[in-house]
C-alpha cells in the first residue's frame, strides 16, 4: 500500500468519515481543432444547435426525474441557472460566431468559453467564481454532447464510497443516491460551492478546495475525511486511523447531545431565557430551522427571490412564497427583511439598472438606498406583499442598511402609500405590522434612540456593522485578519444600540453571524439582548452552552468585556468563562 499522505482543504460540512475513494472524472474533454470550409459551416452550425438542444433536454429530464420533496430547492435554482445559461445569447451567439468564422463546433465552444471564464476569473467574489464554474459545467455538457460522450453516472454504487472530483455538478448532486455517499472531496470550490451546499443539506462530511486531490488520490484508496479540521488523509497509517476513529466517536457523541437538547428552551442555570431564532434564505431552510428548535425566524433574507431570474417576482408570487415560510413555521414569528441588494449582494441580481458595481460597492448604492432611489416600484411591490402576508400570521418587517432617521421616514412614507393603495384595491392587509430597523451601519447604532422612537424593534446586523466600523471589506481576504468580531468598538456600538432600544422600550436582537458563535451569544445574553437569530446549524450549540451558563456571571463578564482594550482580551475573557462552564471539546468549532 502507498504511504500515508495528508492534504489540507476547506471544511464545509462537519463530521468524520472513513471509506474508499471513488474518483469521478469531470475534466474538460479533449476536443478536436480544425477549420471548416465555408460550404460546411451551416452544417457545423446545425451540429452546435442540436447539441445545445440536447443539453437543454437533458437538464429538463434531470429536473423532472428528481424527487422534489426530498431535494434541497437550492439545487433546483442552480439547475435552472444552467438552463438559463444554455438559453442565454451570451453562450449561444458567441460560440456560433466562432463557427461562422470557420472554427469547428467543439473548438468554437472551447474558444468562447475561455473568453467568458477569463472575465469571471478576474472577479474577486466567491459568488461570481461559482458562476464561472456554472458556465464551465454547462460548457462541458455541451462538449460531451457534441462529441457523443455520455456523462459518468454517480447515481449509485454497490458499497458506500467517498466521492472525489474536481468539483461536483448540480446534476451529479441531484441524481446521486445519497445512501451510497459517505463523504465528498472536491479539488475546487469554497464555502459557497455546490458541493458545500449539498453536503451541508445532507449532513455528509465534506472538504473542498483540496489542491491536486484528483491527482494524489487513486481509485479505491482508503481515505479519512475530517470535515471539522479540513484535513484529508490518504491511506492512513494505523495510528492515524485509531486517532481519527476516536475523534469521530467523540464528535458524534457531542452532536447527539446537542440534538437531544433541541426541544429545551435556551435558559441559563439561574433562569434567564433568551429567544433563539433562525436566519434563513429560502423557504426550505425553515424546515431545518424548525427541526433544530428555532423559536421563529429572526431574519428571512429575501434577496434570493431576485436571483437568476429573467423576470422579477410579482406581488402574487411574493405572497405565495412568504406564505410557505409562515406555514412551515406553524404559528411562530417570522421576520422578513426587505430586499437587501447591492454591496456584496448586487451581482446576484437581475436588475439591469444596477450593472454598475460602483466605486466602492460596500458604500455605494445598496440596501435601502437602492430600493428608495433605483427600484422604488419593485420595492413598493415587495412592501405590498409584506403588508398582505402580515394579515396571515405573526410577521414582522425588517429594513436593511438604514443609516439615519430621514431615510427611515422615507421608507415609512412608502409603507403609508402601499397601505393606501391596498385599501383602494380592496385587499386584506395588516396595518399594524411591526417594523424594525437593522443596525448595521455605525450611524444607526449612534442614533439608535432616534430610530427606536419610530419603529417597533431593532436588530443588530453584526456582519456589516463590523465591516463599516472597522473599515474592513467583509469579502476582502487580504484584510480578513482585521475583521474582528470581538473588537471593543463593535461591542460598544452594540451596547449603544441596546441603550437606544431600552430608552424607547423596544426590543433589541442580534442577527449577524456573531449571534451563532456561543462566545458572543453568551456575551449578548449578559448585555441584555432579547433574542438571537443565527444560521439554523448554530442553534443546538448556542442552546446547549446557554443552558450551562449563569446569567449573573454573564452580566459581570459583559460589563468587563465592553471595557477591555483589545479584541484578544475580549475573546480571552469570553473563552475563559465558557470553558469553565462547559466541558465540550468542540465548543469553539
Ligand atoms: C448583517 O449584516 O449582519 C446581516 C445579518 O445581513 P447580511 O449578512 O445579509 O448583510
Ligand atoms: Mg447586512
Amino acid at each position: 500500500m502507498n504511504a500515508m499522505m495528508s492534504l489540507q482543504g476547506t471544511p464545509v460540512s462537519p463530521g468524520i468519515v472513513v471509506g474508499h475513494a471513488h474518483l469521478v472524472a469531470r475534466g474538460m474533454p479533449d476536443v478536436p481543432h480544425y477549420c471548416v470550409t465555408p460550404e460546411h459551416r451551416l452544417n457545423e452550425e446545425e451540429r452546435l444547435k442540436a447539441a445545445l438542444k440536447e443539453s437543454h433536454d437533458q437538464l429538463k429530464e434531470i429536473y423532472q426525474n428528481v424527487n422534489k420533496q426530498q431535494t434541497n430547492p437550492e439545487l433546483f435554482y442552480i439547475l435552472d441557472a444552467h438552463r438559463l445559461i444554455l438559453e442565454d445569447t451570451m453562450l449561444r451567439d458567441g460560440a456560433l460566431g466562432y463557427v461562422r468564422k470557420g472554427y469547428n463546433a467543439e473548438w468554437a465552444v472551447v474558444r468562447h468559453l475561455s473568453n467568458i471564464t477569463a472575465v469571471f476569473q478576474k472577479m474577486d467574489d466567491s459568488y461570481l467564481r461559482e458562476k464561472r464554474s456554472d458556465i464551465e459545467q454547462v460548457g462541458k455538457r455541451l462538449l460531451n454532447n457534441l462529441l457523443g460522450h455520455s456523462e459518468e453516472s454517480v447515481a449509485g454504487f454497490p458499497d458506500p464510497v467517498i466521492l472525489v472530483a474536481e468539483e461536483f455538478t448540480p446534476s451529479d448532486t441531484l441524481q446521486m443516491k445519497h445512501e451510497s455517499v459517505l463523504g465528498f472531496v472536491a479539488q475546487r470550490g469554497g464555502r459557497t460551492s455546490h458541493t458545500a451546499i449539498l453536503a451541508k443539506s445532507l449532513g455528509i462530511p465534506a472538504v473542498v478546495g483540496v489542491d491536486q486531490a484528483t491527482v494524489k488520490i487513486n481509485q479505491g484508496d482508503r481515505l479519512i475525511v475530517d470535515g471539522i479540521s479540513g484535513l484529508l488523509y490518504i491511506n492512513p497509517d494505523p495510528e492515524t486511523l485509531k486517532q481519527l476513529t476516536e475523534k469521530k466517536q467523540r464528535y458524534s457523541t457531542f452532536r447527539q447531545r446537542l440534538l437531544d437538547a433541541t426541544i429545551q428552551p435556551a435558559i441559563t442555570k439561574d433562569g434567564q431565557q433568551i429567544l433563539l431564532k433562525a436566519n434563513i434564505e429560502q423557504y426550505s431552510d425553515a424546515f431545518r430551522a424548525k427541526r433544530l428548535g428555532a423559536e421563529g425566524i429572526g431574519l428571512y433574507r429575501t434577496e434570493h427571490l431576485y436571483m437568476n431570474r429573467s423576470i422579477l417576482p410579482d406581488e402574487e408570487e411574493l405572497v405565495r412564497t412568504f406564505s410557505q415560510v409562515i406555514k412551515s413555521m406553524k404559528d411562530l414569528p417570522v421576520t422578513i427583511r426587505t430586499m437587501d441588494v447591492g454591496g456584496e449582494k448586487q451581482t446576484k441580481l437581475f436588475f439591469k439598472s444596477h450593472s454598475n458595481n460602483g466605486i466602492n460597492p460596500a458604500m455605494g448604492m445598496q440596501g435601502i438606498r437602492f430600493c428608495l432611489r433605483e427600484e422604488q416600484q419593485v420595492f413598493l411591490t415587495q412592501l405590498r406583499a409584506l403588508l398582505r402576508i402580515a394579515a396571515q400570521g405573526d410577521v414582522r418587517i425588517l429594513l436593511p442598511m438604514i443609516s439615519g432617521v430621514e431615510e427611515l421616514e422615507e421608507v415609512l412614507q412608502l409603507f403609508a402609500q402601499a397601505k393606501d393603495d391596498l385599501k383602494k384595491d380592496g385587499l386584506e392587509f395588516n396595518s399594524n405590522v411591526p417594523i424594525g430597523v437593522m443596525v448595521e451601519v455605525p450611524a444607526a447604532a449612534i442614533c439608535a434612540e432616534q430610530l427606536a422612537a419610530k419603529v417597533d424593534f431593532l436588530s443588530v446586523g453584526t456582519n456589516d456593522l463590523i465591516q463599516f466600523t472597522l473599515a474592513v471589506d467583509r469579502l476582502d481576504e487580504s484584510v480578513a485578519y482585521l475583521y474582528e468580531s470581538g473588537h471593543p468598538a463593535v461591542l460598544r456600538l452594540i451596547s449603544m444600540t441596546l441603550n437606544g432600544g431600552s430608552a424607547k422600550g423596544i426590543p433589541v436582537s442580534v442577527c449577524g453571524e456573531m449571534a451563532g458563535d456561543p462566545r458572543f451569544a453568551a456575551l449578548f445574553l449578559g448585555m441584555g439582548i432579547d433574542e438571537l437569530s443565527m444560521s439554523p446549524g448554530c442553534l443546538p450549540l448556542v442552546r446547549r452552552t446557554t443552558r450551562s451558563l449563569d446569567f449573573k456571571q454573564l452580566k459581570e463578564m459583559a460589563k468587563a468585556a465592553i471595557n477591555r482594550d483589545t479584541t484578544k482580551e475580549v475573546i480571552g475573557l469570553l473563552e475563559q468563562t465558557l470553558r469553565t462552564a462547559c466541558d465540550d471539546e468542540y465548543i469553539f468549532h
